[in-house]
């Protein structure tokens, strides 16, 4: 029986582990086992691999190595920059200012500390995702303590211009957090250059293990630890570490930034073949999200007359994996925030698919993928009493590319 065809396009929910990163962990599962915090060699030797990981990690990111914390995930990471660091400086202000297409880890921590007697500013985006500085400056108050902005959005793609307004915070003395979970090893970044204050990163998204991520914190910025229990992290986020993990997310960037500039190079011109052929093919789409300033691996893509979760399962049907949205999304029935943010109308972000490429990815996959969505949006469109609608010339289209 001949294999089932599968295209992996969702590489923005999570990648593949590379086999040289199994590898790399795979000692500390079976034979340097010993607790980090145990004294005796055994368990120096993991305190050792987590203390060499760390520096890796830091030299990737142009860090200090003792300004990287590892905690369990991005989502872990982005709670720990919101709440910990507002608890530490309440004294000084109650006020947080992030934007309108953040990941539910920033929008439902922002949202518990608006519980919590905090005010907290959204920042609008215009029709591609971008944020204009200018809005940033005008929100900052004297009472603002924190502003965290997406680094690069996980639905749409769009890079913000995080030097630029992380300038704008220091200028009012104000600290600044990017959640960069989909940017690490697929964007250079450099912590000095951009000037940000913490930085959240997840090894699952640059192909290393689930369950381990790391939050960069400038020195000199205070935070409370998020964990209370054993010395780990330097007294900062008690619990024993995940040595397996700390080690794959290392070995996982090592590789990603050591073929850094082939792996985005091939990566941009999937991406852009796959967009000029869809919306040159297809009638009634829309790009969602900047043309040029976006994820190298990030597509998507509004369907007009077609709902999403159709579309995502007769692609699945055809062997493409793809997504509707935010992975941690998917399973409601609300629209995307993110979408509604960039002014979608709600029937034109239901029909909206991100299809997320990796390193693997082929042109042959790309143009599988395209006949693919061609036959299937046909289809659903011939069953769309919208479209049906349309065609009779009863409805008139939504302005889409
Ligand atoms: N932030 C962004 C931008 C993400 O895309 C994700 C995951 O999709 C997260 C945070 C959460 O990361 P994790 O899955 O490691 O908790």
């Amino acid at each position: 029986m001949s294999e089932r065809k599968q295209i992996y396009l969702d590489n923005a929910a999570t990648t593949a582990v590379w086999p040289e990163v199994v590898e790399a962990m795979l000692p500390y599962f079976t034979e340097q086992y010993g607790n980090p915090s145990s004294l005796y060699f055994f368990g120096q030797n993991a305190k050792n691999a987590i203390s060499d990981a760390r520096a890796r990690i830091a030299k990737h990111l142009n860090a200090t190595t003792q300004d990287i914390y590892f905690t369990a995930c991005g989502t872990e990471s982005d709670n720990w920059a919101l709440k910990a660091t507002a608890d530490a400086y309440q004294s000084k202000g109650r006020h947080i200012i992030t934007s309108a297409i953040e990941h539910h880890a920033i929008v439902h921590s922002t949202e518990w500390l608006a519980q919590q007697g905090y005010e907290i500013t959204y920042l609008p985006v215009d029709a591609d995702g971008l944020i204009d500085p200018a809005t940033l400056e005008a929100a900052i108050r004297p009472d603002t303590i924190l502003v965290s902005i997406i680094c690069a959005n996980n639905e749409i793609g769009t890079l913000q211009p995080i030097r630029e307004l992380a300038a704008i915070a220091h200028a009012h003395g104000v600290l600044f957090h990017t959640d960069a979970v989909q940017a690490v090893a697929h964007l250079p970044i450099d912590v000095v250059d951009l000037d940000v204050d913490m930085l959240s990163g997840s090894a699952h998204k640059f192909h290393g293990p689930k369950g381990v991520g790391f939050l960069y914190i400038r020195k000199g910025v205070r935070t409370r630890s998020f964990l209370h229990g054993g010395a780990q992290e330097r007294k900062r986020r008690a619990g024993t570490e995940n040595v397996p993990g700390i080690v794959g997310m290392a070995a996982a960037l090592d590789a990603c930034m050591a073929r850094f500039d082939q792996r985005v190079a091939h990566e941009v011109v999937l991406r852009d073949h796959l967009i000029d052929r869809v919306l040159a093919e297809v009638e009634h789409v829309r790009l969602n999200g900047h043309r040029t300033l976006r994820l190298p691996n990030n597509v998507n893509i509004s369907f007009e007359f077609v709902e999403g979760e159709s579309l995502l399962l007769s692609l699945e049907q055809q062997g493409v994996l793809a997504s509707s949205g935010s992975a941690c999304a998917s399973g409601s029935l609300d629209p995307s925030h993110v979408l509604l943010a960039i002014g979608l109308p709600h029937e034109i972000a239901h029909g909206s698919l991100r299809l997320t490429l990796g390193e693997e990815t082929t042109i042959e996959d790309i143009d599988y993928t395209v006949e693919a969505i061609k036959q299937v949006v046909e289809q659903l469109r011939k069953m769309s009493p919208l479209f049906e609608d349309f065609v009779a010339g009863r409805k008139a289209v939504h302005a889409v590319k």
